[in-house]
């Protein structure tokens, strides 16, 4: 299995740098997810691995072997795209089948490989149609088809699944993560997705505007961001974050935005005076009696879904603070609410964005 690094890889367009100095590490056998919003550069750092782009400084490594110089066709690496890029005029076999007959690969070979994929993907008996005879679903088992039967050093896969519906999305991304654990081999896959990125990946790198923001497993990205970027970008739906000034507290410090004031235990590395952002899981937020409350809202919308119950609410001077609880709560639009904080679930972020604290002890 392949292990591949990037080490303070830059990449730029005529003058303008889009990737500004990368170093990652994907283990043999990883399945390393690249998030981010459009525009962040998850495309091009895929393409430099793959080949398809140059790099502008920097090293990339596979298996140990800085590969820079080395074509696209060398590395030894499959890529999917979400045009799926298949040929319309032959078949899906063919389709299948003639990057190894270019190759050389003798017959009966190809045969047992295209079968062997086609049975994985469960699209044995499409393998006599034309990609326009086949569902886009179909389509794109077809494209990864292609790359399983090149028995390929690591796949990359840039956005497979953005042109299916959403229930598609959902049965193709089990199919994935079931296709990762039966294969074992190394995945780079791209999505802008967040959801996407937490319930497929060993490793999730999210990216801001060509930079790393930060990697690691999933919980561990959503459970302990190291930035406002990445607790905001982490997380369906998205932590609420609001900008507070920080003021002198009855126990501590406090916490100022629009007309309220959170009281917080002292905390290192924040001090009155100091803008912060504090942030605060939808379901972290507790509804609470008037004597025990952090704030008062007033619900703006309330979406009952049955099993969950997701509140949407506004106080004067603050953004609109999203609420999460299980099952079905006697909240309705315009109703007055009392909401507390868990101070051990809050997050606190410094002026420049970076961590003070996940969670506020004591
Ligand atoms: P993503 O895949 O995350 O949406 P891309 O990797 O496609 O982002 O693009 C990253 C940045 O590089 C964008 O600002 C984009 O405009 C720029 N870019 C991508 N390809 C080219 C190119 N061929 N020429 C000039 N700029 C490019
Ligand atoms: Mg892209």
């Amino acid at each position: 299995m392949t292990e591949i690094r990037l080490k303070q890889v830059r990449k730029s367009y005529g003058t303008v740098e889009v990737i500004h100095g990368i170093d990652l590490e994907i283990g043999a056998g990883e399945f390393c997810v690249f998030v981010g919003p459009s525009g962040c550069g998850k495309s091009t750092l895929l393409r430099i691995i793959a080949g398809l782009e140059d790099i502008t400084s920097g090293a990339i490594e596979i298996d140990g072997e800085v590969v820079n110089h080395v074509t696209a066709s060398d590395r030894g690496l499959a890529m999917v795209f979400q045009s799926y890029a298949l040929y319309p005029h032959m078949t899906v076999y063919k389709n299948m089948a003639f990057g190894l007959e270019n190759s050389k690969m003798p017959k009966p070979e190809i045969q047992a490989r295209v079968q062997k994929a086609a049975e994985m993907l469960q699209i044995t008996e499409y393998l006599g149609r034309r990609p326009k005879a086949l569902s886009g679903g179909q389509r794109q088992r077809v494209a990864i088809g292609r790359a399983i039967v090149r028995n390929p050093k690591a796949f990359l896969f840039d956005e497979p699944l953005s042109n299916l519906d959403a229930e598609l999305r959902v049965t193709m991304r089990k199919e994935l993560a079931g296709l990762h654990a039966d294969i074992g081999g190394t995945m780079i896959y791209v999505t802008h997705d967040q959801v996407e990125a937490m319930t497929l990946a060993d490793k999730i790198v999210v990216l801001q505007e060509g930079r790393l923001e930060q990697m690691g497993k999933p919980l561990d990205l959503y459970n302990t961001p190291q930035n406002v970027f990445v607790a905001g970008f982490i997380g369906s739906p998205r932590m609420n974050l609001v900008v507070a000034t920080v003021g002198e507290g009855s126990d501590g410090l406090s916490l100022n935005a629009g007309e309220t004031a959170i009281g917080i235990p002292a905390v290192d590395g924040l001090r009155a005076g100091d803008t912060c952002t504090f942030g605060m899981r939808p379901e972290h937020i507790r509804i609470a009696d008037a004597n025990n409350a952090d704030i008062v809202v007033k619900v703006a919308f309330a979406e009952q879904l049955g099993g969950e119950t997701y509140l949407y609410c506004d106080a004067p001077g603050l953004p609109q603070i999203t609420v999460h609880q299980p099952g079905q709560l006697p909240v309705s639009k315009g109703q007055d609410l009392h909401l507390s904080f868990d101070r051990a679930q809050m997050h606190l972020f410094d002026a420049a964005g970076k961590v003070v604290t996940n969670g506020i002890a004591g």
